[in-house]
């Protein structure tokens, strides 16, 4: 057997064993009782064990390194497959197990700890905890990669390729373009119609929700749709993928966006080509591909007044009396409402990016050591104050709103925007190829998801996001499309065609 061949069987194991956890954590974060999660999580951790040991075994990393300093044998898919292999495994080997283990334990100390301060409003109870992940951080990060900036190994990590240098470069055009363009519309920002906070019966909404899948062409063979608090898409392959949406009475938009959004990820994870599934390559490209997908679904299709067009007729046969007077302009201004927000995750298509820029910022800081764990929430009001114009009055509502940092991910907000700004550069794309917004109008989203399949879908995580988005649109990341765009929409909707 040669040493790919074996690779091969080894990587079969491991996907057994990925297999059952998880199943296992769909079921937790879905349906599994309360009074189970001691027991599952004793029996789930014996399994972590035996998948961790397989992949940090002896012949598995011999192998490994074996076949990455001598590719020549293999071929390009299968060179991609050894380097993402390589990669995964510098991240746990390098790492002393002594550290990994105290790491571990101290994340899961700091997730409780950071719910108490949360639930009572108070910084100080996370204080020394954060500081503690951050200095651990450093140091793993340090034995990893001694000489590159520990920030930049971060942010490679969660979007291969892309380090402080470009995300300075894009966050500075946010801040330059779009922090003043926000402050212009939200002085003329409109109350949010009434219909907006009627009363919309949940069965109701689960039978639009499950339209909308049909719509979307969402393959029901292949995966399904359950309910859970915070929405989410998961799957172990291309013909298993599922998602989750939540659904509010007394706030429809919550079902119908977050179900779009997850519908965008689902969509790609449904489309990669089968010939990933049995490889490390079955993922999306990249989180920030991943998120241009659902925030291109969620906001330049089901935000767009084409689609209202379409749909909204369906909408009101299912409630008619909360949306009896309103027509498709009314609602499309709706599902675009702008305010500013304290909270991330309800902040609207405009504001939201304004949101990481001020993580990113303040993450950066931390990881050039200029600015103390002490400082952080001053350090975060003033900026909330200075982007979004608001008093953040509670840490709950200001520093203490994310659970990222207690788990100790850091660089993973910058690919919320990045993914939204890359969804913009393929917006403008797609607008040249296809006659995008006819589309929409009949009805006829099979063409857009066939477009986005063999553009970006089909490779799964065999071609990275860089790449990517060079085939696709003929240029590297350019921040400028997601300014564009946004100015374009919002101006046209709040300023009377305005832009600048
Ligand atoms: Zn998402």
């Amino acid at each position: 057997m040669s040493d790919f061949e074996r690779f091969k069987e080894l990587q079969k194991q491991m996907k057994a064993y990925q297999l059952a956890l998880s199943v296992a954590s769909w079921d937790s974060n879905t349906e599994a009782p309360k009074a189970s999660f001691p027991y599952r999580s004793e029996m789930l951790g014996l399994i972590s064990g035996e998948h961790f040991s397989l992949q940090t075994s002896e012949e598995y990393r011999r192998i490994v390194d074996e076949l990455d300093r001598n590719p020549d044998e293999l071929n390009d898919i299968q060179k991609k497959e050894i380097k993402e292999a390589k990669k995964n495994l510098d991240k746990i080997v390098k790492i002393p197990k002594k550290d990994y283990i105290e790491f571990t334990q101290l994340v899961n100390l700091s997730q409780k700890e950071w719910e108490t301060a949360k639930e009572k409003s108070d910084f100080s109870i996370f204080q020394p905890y954060l500081k503690k992940i951050i200095e651990m951080r450093k140091r793993m990060l340090g034995y990893r990669a001694p000489d590159t900036h520990p920030y930049d190994v971060l942010l490679d990590d969660f979007e291969e390729g892309m380090d402080r240098e470009q995300y300075d470069a894009f966050f500075q055009t946010v801040k330059d373009e779009l922090v003043p363009f926000t402050k212009k519309v939200l002085k003329r920002r409109e109350d949010p119609p009434a219909f907006m906070n009627a009363r919309y019966d949940r069965d109701e909404q689960k039978a639009f929700v499950e339209y909308l899948m049909g719509v979307f062409g969402f393959d029901f063979d292949k995966g399904l749709l359950k309910e859970s608090v915070h929405p989410f898409t998961w799957g172990t392959h291309s013909k298993d993928v599922r998602f989750t949406v939540r659904y509010l009475e007394d706030y429809l938009f919550s079902s119908i966006f977050a179900a779009i959004h997850e519908l965008g990820h689902a969509l790609y994870e449904q489309q990669i080509d089968e010939m990933f599934d049995m490889t490390n390559l079955n993922g999306g490209a990249s989180k920030g591909i991943h998120e241009s997908q659902s925030r291109f679904y969620e906001n330049m299709i089901g935000r767009s007044r084409a689609f209202w067009e379409a749909h909204l007729p369906a909408l009101k046969q299912r409630f008619g009396k909360q949306l009896k007077d309103v027509d498709v302009e009314t609602f499309y201004r709706a599902v675009n409402h702008v305010d500013e927000s304290f909270i991330r995750v309800e902040a609207d298509e405009l504001t939201y990016p304004l949101h990481i820029l001020l993580r990113y910022e303040i993450e950066r800081d931390i990881f050039e050591d200029r600015v103390s764990v002490d400082e952080l929430p001053d350090l975060w009001n003033r900026k909330m104050k200075e982007y979004l114009n608001i008093d953040v009055e509670r840490d709950s509502d200001g520093i203490l709103q994310d659970v990222h940092w207690s788990t100790g991910m850091f660089g993973y907000f910058p690919t919320y925007a990045l993914g939204s700004a890359y969804a913009a550069q393929i917006y403008y794309t797609i607008r040249k190829e296809i006659d995008f917004d006819r589309l929409i109008r009949e009805d006829n989203l099979q063409e857009i998801n066939d477009w986005l399949r063999e553009k970006i879908h089909c490779f799964g995580s065999s071609i990275g996001p860089g790449e990517i988005l060079e085939r696709v649109t003929g240029e590297s990341f350019n921040p400028s499309y997601y300014v564009r765009y946004l100015k374009e929409k919002y101006g046209e909707l709040f300023l009377g065609g305005e832009s600048e």
